[in-house]
């Protein structure tokens, strides 16, 4: 059982051993952060198109120095190595601009032109990238553009780099791994609403960037502000040791599908003995859950594909890039670094299921499990983005789900009223908030936070109750090694400090649906329908997108929302004939289908008043729910 003593001891063999590798340090990283410098921006300030700043690379200066108390030293360290900016020579022939943005983007000369490797997250920052490299390499075209991944770090920034009308006309090739733009569509879309606001702690997009606030995400430096893009690939990767050859390189592709990201490849250059390991091999060890959310992911096949790797590529290669990071010279420290990594996942699988089997519930392997010191004491294994203690809750989570099977916690009270019971069992609201104040004053936060966070949502939670509460989690965020823990406890502190504010509909983000397929607008539709204002309503509607001219049925019954495409239903109540983006504005609110229909825009045959009605049900999710608080 934990009490203050331990747990203070606990924190402080973590700052032993965070010393002593400090200490240890060999600064290889460093070394390979500044290796083939050419040069960076003239002025910081990347500017956002519609006006302010998408990326302002002094953000991180403040980082010159020796660690801030505020900051765990481990992670000051990490965050002076991936905030390095400026475009650098990876080899002859292949070239990266980093610290720009949380991505990195890669330019591999084919000689007649390049080939642009990860577009970054905005299309100011990739321009600003392009720019660079033009002004020292000179201007080339480009020939293709490779997507490692379906996540918007990797491909948001396109439009920066090359326009839709080249690529349509056949000069630029987009080529992506199999499934790209459905999982680049359908990852975020769904929970997106959700996955947005819980997104804001994981990256703690509103705090300061400085000692006191944001110092990067751990991965890379933070999430700019720049304007996201899309253009589809013209090319899929279907298989591993499928080749290509643009101008004169040739690439080998493997598939990583369902590692860091369900779409995703690896590449080798075998003209360069260069290696491409995408975001499967990070300067850190990589999220399996995300604080942010998402589908759990495989840490088996996350080491099984690197050891496919290794296998394929290692042994031929003396230069490691990647999408984040830094790149990784010679044969053998390469060869080593995968092994290492691939190590890490594999244990961390490994040993999680063999707690699990002897009975030990997600909290408990979490506090249990760590990575043998081999392991642990290479910095690129520890947990800046993701962590030990919650990756094993999804190794756990993917296998078992989140019930524990200790049948207390099958029907648990929800929290407010666990809370308020709790409260009073401890003799009250000054009695916890003492209590409170007594764990934190021992050093004891972890506790301190559970008792404060309790007081806080029974009801009898006061500005002091709060405050409290934000210092125990402003320390948790600078005893943190980890920058996405950081990020999740700042942000927390603040949110705790904040006015309460009115609740806010999440944005209408019709670039986002407006890729979507017709099948997955109907299924975000079905997911805001407020089955209290449908209630009663059942109707059938054959849908005419006559722009596209496609057919849909929805039909709404029991609260609930069923679609059928490119099918016709011969008794529907009515046919809607209307355009795409017509269907798109008028189902999430964005014009009254009203409005449409009696200018005439909407066409309606037989019964009237439906389409408006089942319009009417669809309402936006909350976009600021609360999270520190009731
Ligand atoms: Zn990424």
């Amino acid at each position: 059982m934990a009490n203050s003593s331990t747990e203070r001891s606990a924190a402080e063999r973590r700052r032993e051993e965070i010393e002593a590798l400090l200490a240890a340090d060999d600064r290889r990283d460093f070394a390979f952060a500044e290796r083939g410098f050419i040069a960076t921006r003239e002025d910081p300030v990347i500017p956002r198109d519609s006006g302010g700043v998408a990326s302002d690379l002094r953000g991180y200066d403040f980082l010159a120095g020796p660690p801030a108390e505020t900051v765990n030293p481990s992670l000051w360290r990490q965050a002076q190595i991936i905030t390095k900016h400026g475009l650098f020579q990876v080899m002859e022939g292949i070239y990266q601009v980093r610290g720009f943005d949380v991505s990195s983007v890669s330019f591999i000369d084919a000689g007649s032109g390049w080939i642009v490797v990860d577009p970054l997250t905005g299309v100011e920052q990739a321009r600003a990238a392009f720019e660079l490299a033009t002004a020292h390499l000179g201007a080339k075209p480009v020939l293709a553009v490779i997507y490692s991944h379906s996540h918007t770090d990797h491909y948001g920034g396109v439009r920066g780099i090359v326009s839709p009308e080249d690529v349509a006309a056949g000069k630029v090739q987009v080529i992506a791994p199999e499934g790209f733009l459905k999982e680049a569509v359908s990852e975020n879309i769904i929970a997106g609403p959700a996955m947005l606001r819980r997104a804001r702690f994981q990256f703690g997009g509103t705090l300061p960037r400085g000692p006191e606030g944001e110092v990067t995400s751990g991965l890379g430096p933070g999430i700019p502000s720049g304007t996201p893009s899309l253009i589809a690939p013209t090319l899929d990767i279907t298989r591993t040791g499928q080749t290509l050859t643009i101008g004169d390189i040739t690439i080998e592709f493997q598939l990583t599908p369902e590692t860091e990201a369900p779409a995703e490849m690896n590449f080798y250059l075998p003209a360069k003995r260069a290696v491409f390991m995408a975001e499967n091999a990070n300067l850190t060890m990589h999220n399996l859950l995300p604080a942010r959310g998402s589908l759990v992911r495989n840490a088996k096949g996350w080491a099984d594909y690197l050891t496919e790797a290794i296998r394929l590529f290692a042994g031929r290669s003396d230069v490691m890039f990647a999408a984040h990071g830094i790149p990784r010279f010679g044969q053998g420290e390469l060869t080593a670094f995968l092994r290492s990594h691939r190590d890490a996942y594999k244990y961390l699988h490994d040993q999680t299921v063999r707690l699990m089997n002897n009975g030990l519930t997600p909290a408990e392997i979490a506090e249990e499990i760590r990575l043998p010191e081999s392991l642990s004491k290479q910095w690129y294994n520890r947990g800046y983005y993701g962590t030990m203690s919650h990756n094993s809750k999804a190794v756990y989570q993917r296998y078992l789900g989140w019930y524990d099977a200790n049948p207390a916690n099958l029907w648990r009270l929800p929290v407010e009223e666990e809370s308020a019971r709790y409260v009073e069992a401890m003799g009250g609201a000054a009695a916890v908030l003492a209590r409170g104040k007594e764990a934190a004053a021992a050093g004891d936060l972890r506790w301190a936070a559970t008792l404060l966070n309790h007081l806080n949502f029974s009801g009898s939670g006061s500005a002091e109750s709060r405050e409290e509460l934000a210092r125990v989690y402003t320390r948790l965020g600078y005893e943190a090694e980890a920058g996405s823990w950081r990020n999740i406890y700042l942000n927390g502190a603040q949110e705790l400090r904040a006015e309460a504010q009115p609740p806010r509909p999440a944005p209408f983000r019709p670039e986002v649906l407006g890729a979507a397929t017709t099948a997955m607008i109907l299924d975000v539709a079905a997911v805001r329908l407020n089955p209290e204002k449908a209630a009663g309503l059942a109707c059938t509607l054959n849908i005419e997108l006559t722009d596209t001219a496609q057919r849909v049925v929805i039909s709404v019954a029991n609260g609930v929302l069923v679609q059928e495409e490119d099918v016709v239903e011969a008794d529907a109540d009515a046919t809607i004939r209307l355009t795409r983006p017509e269907f798109l504005m008028t189902l999430f609110g964005v014009v009254p289908a009203a409005t449409l229909i009696a200018s005439g825009g909407i066409g309606v045959e037989g019964t009237g008043g439906l389409y408006e009605a089942v319009a009417a049900a669809i309402e936006a999710p909350i976009g600021n729910f609360n999270v520190v608080v009731p």
